[in-house]
């Protein structure tokens, strides 16, 4: 193996880093990409430091594939690359960060970033989707656009909330055309997987193939399409793969979490062209509904839900179906496990468990914590009275962040910020709203917090 000259390392390491600069724009270069720091590159590892655990996981997750891949772009021998957590790298941080989880390998194999198009799961299917009133109307329409031969309505787009079933939805469509048409060309992928591919086309000058590759589909399924907002020249790129498709008559569908009305972040040609076709949302689940899932999902299985389990589960747990599958399969893991029964007692007890566990998921704290390592500020002036805008407009984002992922009220919140009033959390709240409308890096900045402390 070849050692690497410092200086070879070096150039190497800039090249990198004004590639990130050209792909990812100025704004994400800023908040995620100049704080890092290269630590050591030996034996075809590189290792990189970031000044907080937030930063690993955002840039480990956002990034990390394509680092890897200019990496190795540089130097063919490198085959993976660590982000780590190292206090006192890149900007400012607070001293007293535990170094905690560091060492976080990523190990990236090539053909994950080449293909086109996503997997598919094999569950999710018409036959496994149970409905109800509030999804009758996605799901009728999903049938259709899979069943027809000729294009009836274009783009289908739906939409709703976390977990209610648009993914399963999308990928039942592309299972019934592939067994009925098995000639028709589908790609399937999620938006960001989109403008990934799209961005690493641009640079490797690539866009031709990229083009034919997604205009001589028959059809092409976007899934969550809320996360293309805001980053223009995939807009326009999609805009134009979305016009060519539908003058050729294929078809399109598309998922996310809000209306085509109330995206953000759509330039308005997108948005008008997106309420095209027809546009059919999946609403919260009813009691009735979760009923029928919990039931279909227990047949599956071999152990035995009783009806009052069943009622308990779809009383409790209201949020979506994905918690509910959850919290189904806990129920079951846990009763095999001592090879007992599923009781009504014994589901009570894990719930008690889950239901805690949820309530706790997302803490003020939390939210305080992940803020106060994005700005880099400390901890304490979450709750400090100090005024000034450098730590004013943080905690005004962390009381925004915990008026909308906690269900905690705004006197309640205030009392966690240092015992601020509820009128001052409600004003941040407006703030925060008005300065996400007015500045689309805010926007971006608030959103990529949200997802992080989410996921
Ligand atoms: P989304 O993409 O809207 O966030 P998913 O499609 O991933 O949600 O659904 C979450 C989970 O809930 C999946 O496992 C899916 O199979 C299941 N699910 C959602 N809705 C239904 C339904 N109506 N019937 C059966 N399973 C469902
Ligand atoms: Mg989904």
């Amino acid at each position: 193996m070849k050692t690497l000259l410092d200086e070879d390392v070096a150039a190497q390491w800039v090249r990198v880093r004004a590639r990130l600069r050209a792909e990812f724009g100025e704004a994400a270069y800023r908040s995620w990409l100049k704080p890092l720091t290269l630590h050591e590159v030996k034996g075809g590892h590189v290792r990189i430091g970031v000044p907080t655990d937030f930063m690993r996981d955002w840039v480990r997750t956002q990034y990390g594939n394509r680092l890897l891949d200019l990496w190795s772009d540089e130097n063919s021998e490198i085959c993976d690359l660590e982000i780590v957590t190292a206090p006192g790298s890149g900007a400012a941080t607070a001293e007293n960060r535990p170094l905690s989880g560091g060492a976080a390998p990523i190990v990236v194999a090539e053909n994950n970033i080449e293909g086109f198009g996503a997997a598919l799961d094999p569950r999710f299917t018409f036959e496994n989707f149970v409905t109800g009133k509030p999804n009758e109307l996605a799901f009728a329409a999903a049938r259709r656009v899979a069943e027809s031969s000729s294009v009836t309505f274009n783009p289908l787009f739906l939409y709703g909330g976390v977990g209610l079933g648009k993914t399963h939805l999308m990928h039942a469509i592309a299972w019934q055309i592939c067994r009925q048409s098995p000639e028709r060309r589908i790609i399937y992928l999620s938006a960001e997987k989109f403008m990934y591919q799209f961005i690493r086309a641009l640079r490797y000058k690539d866009t031709v193939a990229f083009k034919e590759q997604f205009r001589s589909v028959d059809v092409l399924m976007i899934d969550d399409f809320q996360f293309i907002s805001g980053k223009d020249s995939t807009q326009e790129e999609f805009f134009h793969t979305f016009n060519a498709l539908v003058d050729r008559n294929r078809q399109i569908v598309i998922s996310a979490d809000k209306s085509p009305n109330d995206l953000e972040g759509i330039e308005e040609r997108m948005r008008s062209r997106l309420g095209w076709g027809l546009v059919a949302d999946l609403h919260p689940t009813t009691y009735e509904l979760r009923v029928g899932i919990l039931q279909s999902k227990a047949e599956g299985l071999d152990i035995e839900i009783p009806p009052k389990v069943v009622e308990y589960l779809a009383h409790k747990i209201t949020s979506n179906v994905r918690e509910l599958e959850g919290a189904l399969n806990r129920i079951v893991a846990a009763a095999s496990l001592v090879g007992r029964p599923v009781t009504l007692e014994s589901t009570q007890e894990i719930l008690h468990d889950l239901l805690r566990a949820s309530d706790r998921r997302i803490t003020i704290e939390e939210i305080q914590k992940r803020v106060a390592e994005h700005f880099n500020i400390k901890l304490a002036e979450m709750s400090s009275a100090r005024r000034s805008r450098a730590v004013a407009r943080p905690r005004q984002v962390a009381m925004y962040l915990a008026k909308q992922l906690t269900s905690r009220s705004l006197p309640e919140i205030g009392r966690k910020f240092g015992g601020r009033d509820h009128t001052t959390v409600m004003h941040a709240v407006r703030k925060v709203e008005e300065l996400r409308t007015a500045d689309s890096t805010f926007a971006e900045d608030v959103e990529l917090l949200r997802r992080m402390i989410e996921s």
